[in-house]
């Protein structure tokens, strides 16, 4: 039988970015938009044009996607013609494949939140797709509320997705905003909506208010739906929106789903999932669930006893589907196989592997400099190190270990001073001044620069004389992001510095410090986006 295909419609940057605490920068919102589109995410959600500068700017200039970037906003004002609402006119200019509108579907809130008419809440829903589609674009709608609207009033509900269906708009999406809704009735409501219009026009916005917004949309996708909205780690206000994280591998590897559905998300691209989770929590700045479902650290973890046993004899026995499926690992505490070949998964991605096979060394599990690399990366991660979001630290770990980084500076000293006082008009200002001294072969160089805290001092400082050097090789490299987390190891406190950086290329370097201290930390991270940069460009040392 042909599988019929479902569309996977993520809102991460839109609704995701409505949580508590949650603030992504444009640059943040670039690299999630490019995540989620090489996951193979048919629709991203990149936000709001016209209701904050971050999500304007976004849409100001083309953003090519492989899928279909959208825009979010609100449909005409009631009272207002589609030429004279600024809030509309944003949002037609915005460079966007599709727009996604949203609109009242609940009479109650047609009536005290809009203060208009039924009919004036429909002619507003159809003068906006008909001028959405007038600008060439795909449109779709949200029916905020349409679950309590339809229990409320179901001819109302549905008329306001038919007015939207009826002039044009490819998907209408059922929203349970408030996420009260249950999963049986969602499957009854959708069901009975998939009688007026084609369920694969029909999709599904779920909230997790009772725990069931991944539940919810799978009963949405059995009554008829064909679309599945939802965020990456299940971000959202309150209680969060559908869990993309979950429900991917779910329709991927259960055979209910896997054997009616096609989703453009690749076997290859789902492998990937556990890396993607852990590194929008990264960017967020947050320790990942450890007991998420297919992508926690936990997931796929087994104690010791009678039950490693049995899964080192036959994985079935204990697991639902196969770790490595999704990018997790199977963790026993009797051995570290699955410690090795994480490893060699991980060297394999920097692309070393290759690169040493080419040189004429090639690696397998049983290489003793595999055994080192473990242990040595196990060893760290004890004190606080995390590979898995600093690719560039592990591939200099490596390197070095695999006697691969030449020799190219030493940092003999350095000393940072952070001093408060006023300066010529009497304003209260901050200065940072560093000093180090950098050894280069056999001659040691003393540089002092300032900076607008700390670590801008220290760096600068560093490049000035490694930069005398290697000018050519490091000149274009830029930090961009700079995080840092205060871990609790057991016996105390350590600083956790990420450093992003980037290089004359454009390509994102992500390096890892640990310490005590968090300028200490700090070095660890700039040098190793230095080192690595250096040896890519295969500085002569
Ligand atoms: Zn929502």
């Amino acid at each position: 039988m042909p599988r019929e295909r479902l569309y996977l419609f993520d809102t991460t940057l839109r609704d995701g970015a409505q949580t508590n605490g949650v603030d992504f920068t444009l640059a943040d919102k670039l690299a999630i938009a490019r995540m989620l589109d090489d996951l193979g995410i048919d629709y991203v959600e990149a936000g709001y044009p016209g209701a904050n500068p971050t999500d304007t700017n976004f849409f100001s200039e083309r953003r090519p996607l492989r899928g279909k970037l959208t825009a979010f906003g609100m449909t005409r004002r009631p009272g207002r013609s589609t030429s004279n609402d600024p809030g509309l006119a944003a949002l037609l200019d915005a460079q966007a494949d599709a727009i996604c509108f949203v609109a009242k579907s609940w009479d109650y809130h047609v009536r005290v939140a809009l203060e208009t008419t039924e009919e004036e809440n429909l002619a507003s829903i159809r003068d906006s797709v008909r001028a959405a589609k007038a600008k060439g674009r795909e449109v779709l709608l949200d029916c905020e509320h349409f679950f309590d609207g339809y229990k409320a009033k179901p001819a109302f509900a549905l008329a306001c997705a038919k007015a939207a269906y009826e002039e044009g708009a490819r998907w209408v999406v059922l929203c349970d905003t408030n996420g009260g809704t249950l999963p049986h009735e969602v499957e009854k409501i959708v069901g009975e909506v998939c009688q007026a219009i084609p369920g694969d026009h029909v999709g599904i916005h779920a909230h997790n208010d009772t725990e069931q917004a991944v539940a919810n949309s799978f009963a949405a996708v059995r009554a008829g739906a064909r679309q599945i909205q939802g965020t990456l780690n299940g971000l959202g206000e309150r209680c969060g929106n559908a869990n993309l994280v979950s429900i991917i591998p779910t329709l991927k590897l259960k055979p209910e789903f896997s054997q009616k559905f096609d989703i453009e998300v690749s076997d290859e691209k789902l492998s990937s999932l556990a890396h993607v989770s852990h590194r929008l929590d990264e960017m967020l700045n947050r320790a990942p669930d450890r007991h998420a479902p297919y992508v926690g650290d936990s997931a796929f973890t087994t104690k010791a006893g009678i039950h490693a046993s049995a899964i080192m004899k036959e994985p079935a026995t204990y697991e639902h589907v196969a770790p490595e499926l999704v990018g997790n690992r199977r963790k026993l505490l009797v051995s570290d196989q699955a410690g090795k070949s994480n490893v060699l998964a991980e060297l394999d991605r920097s692309g070393l592997i290759a690169e040493l096979k080419s040189l004429g060394i090639s690696l397998d599990k049983d290489d003793p400099r595999i055994a080192r690399l473990l242990e040595e990366v196990k060893a760290r991660e004890a004190k606080g190190y995390a590979y898995e979001n600093a690719q560039t630290s592990f591939e200099v770990l490596a390197r070095r270990l695999l006697g691969q980084v030449p020799d190219y500076f030493d940092v003999v000293q350095y000393d940072v001073n952070v001093e408060q006082r006023y300066n010529a008009v009497g304003e209260k200002v901050t200065v940072a001044m560093a000093v180090v001294k950098v050894k280069i072969g056999d001659e040691t160089f003393i540089s002092a620069a300032e900076g607008k805290g700390p670590v801008n001092a220290l760096d600068v400082a560093l490049r000035k004389d490694i930069t005398k050097q290697f000018a050519p090789y490091i000149e274009n490299l830029k930090l961009t992001d700079y995080r840092v987390r205060i871990l609790n190891t057991g016996t105390e406190a350590v600083t956790r510095v990420l450093v992003e950086s980037e290089d004359e290329a454009g390509d994102r370097l992500s390096t890892i410090g640990v310490s005590e201290n968090i300028i200490d930390a700090s070095v660890q991270a700039l040098m190793d986006a230095i080192i690595y940069t250096l040896v890519k460009s295969r500085a002569p040392a």
